[in-house]
């Protein structure tokens, strides 16, 4: 077979393109590759699609595609240009490759793929392109993906908020929870960082949301009411933002206890403070002796540890009825524990009961589904060189998007 020959095989040329040169570069281990075609070929206006002849052609362009062996391909061709009665002089399509890319459609597949199992860094080094480079793929593949994406009706959303660099810079993240998919990214985590999710639905989009998951943050209540049709009792607020608020209480009692001790000399809390905050039943085999002991020696630290505990028991409930009787229950506890931070913390969680009980009716319970946070957190920590904000979020949308990212 004949190298050129070979090469129309191996890009898939049809006619009226075929090969008309293939250079080998040993020293350079590059190969290079002319397409072609006939004068009286026709082509089709990239807009109306009318078939026209030959007008001229652009300056050659090169467009990099899947190697040979160990060999860099590169493909070469001067694009034809139609003058077309409505559309004026305008390029034509080629098929191996897209408006614009500089790769060959084959190339870009390869990359999508490449950069969907590892890092960006790691990915240059495999395909042998420039970190810009990668970053322009990726960005392209979002785009398309975006444009391509059909409007569906979310109806369970979740609502996150990420730190998303140094110098507390957040992002709002809404997601699908039944799909695990990152559906809108907005910068910081103000009304307006959601409203806008909000803002880009249909009627129909917004009516079919049934339950909205979130922390118990005010920008994002407020965006909700506003937005969602009959909100008020869509709102659930997330399990564990809540358990987080009385479980920072109890370090704070920890904390202020472990200071008297201390002032007497007393070391009994020292290196004990993991031990308060994990569930009981999460505490490690090896410290369980030992923290029973502790919990034994009516510190206040236990007592405030007992209620936190307890409080998980709100979200068992099948029957709202019941679940509100035991929150009254535990509220009273709490409030009248002579411990501060804990009543501080029954407070806050009071004033937002009723969003927290919706969860009788809709169970609900990470704001973020598991899988999806943990894939965001490791996009994070590949991102020893997101040198912005964008690049950031495109990695969001090109890994957690759930677009159809191939070019055609
Ligand atoms: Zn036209």
């Amino acid at each position: 077979m004949q190298d050129t020959l070979l090469y129309e095989y191996l890009l898939g040329l049809k006619s009226p393109w075929s090969v008309s040169r293939v250079n080998l570069d040993v020293k350079e281990q590059r190969v290079d590759v002319w397409a072609e075609h006939p004068d009286n070929a026709a082509w089709a206006c990239p807009q109306c699609s009318k078939t026209l002849p030959l007008y001229d052609h652009a300056e050659e362009r090169t467009w990099r595609h899947l190697d040979s062996c160990q060999f860099q391909t590169h493909l070469h061709a001067r694009i034809p240009r139609v003058e077309c009665p409505e559309h004026g002089v305008v390029q034509v399509g080629v098929p191996w490759a897209g408006p614009r890319s500089r790769f060959t459609l084959l190339f870009e597949r390869l990359a999508i793929d490449v950069l969907s199992q590892c890092d960006v860094t790691g990915a240059t080094r495999i395909l042998r392109i420039s970190w810009d480079e990668a970053w322009g793929l990726m960005q392209r593949a979002v785009k398309r993906g975006q444009e391509r994406k059909q409007a569906k009706v979310v109806r369970r959303i979740g609502v996150d908020e990420k730190a998303a660099a140094k110098g507390h810079r957040y992002l709002t993240l809404v997601c699908d929870l039944d799909d695990g998919t990152v559906e809108h990214i907005a910068e910081d985590r103000k009304q307006d960082s959601l409203a806008g999710y909000y803002a880009g639905l249909s009627e129909k989009q917004l009516n079919g949301i049934e339950v909205v998951a979130m922390d118990m943050w005010q920008p994002y209540i407020q965006a909700t009411l506003a937005k969602v049709p009959g909100a008020a009792g869509k709102i659930v607020f997330d399990r564990f933002h809540v358990m987080g608020y009385i479980g920072k209480a109890v370090d704070t009692v920890r904390r202020q206890e472990h200071q008297e001790l201390m002032a007497s000399g007393d070391e009994m809390l020292k290196g004990s403070k993991h031990l308060w905050l994990y569930s009981w039943e999460n505490v490690p085999e090896w410290r369980r002796n030992a923290f029973n002991a502790l919990r034994r020696q009516e510190l206040k630290t236990g007592r405030g540890w007992a209620i936190k505990e307890t409080l998980r028991r709100l979200w068992h409930f099948v029957y709202p009825e019941a679940g509100r009787k035991f929150w009254k229950r535990w509220y009273f506890w709490a409030t009248h524990s002579r411990l501060e931070p804990i009543k501080a913390a029954a407070e806050t969680i009071r004033r937002h009961i009723d969003n927290i009980l919706t969860y009788y009716q809709h169970p609900v319970t990470n704001a973020m589904s598991e899988g999806l946070n943990s894939k965001i957190q490791k996009i994070k920590s590949m991102a020893c060189g997101f040198r912005n904000m964008e690049n950031f979020k495109t990695a969001i949308y090109f890994h957690c998007g759930g677009l159809d990212l191939y070019p055609c």
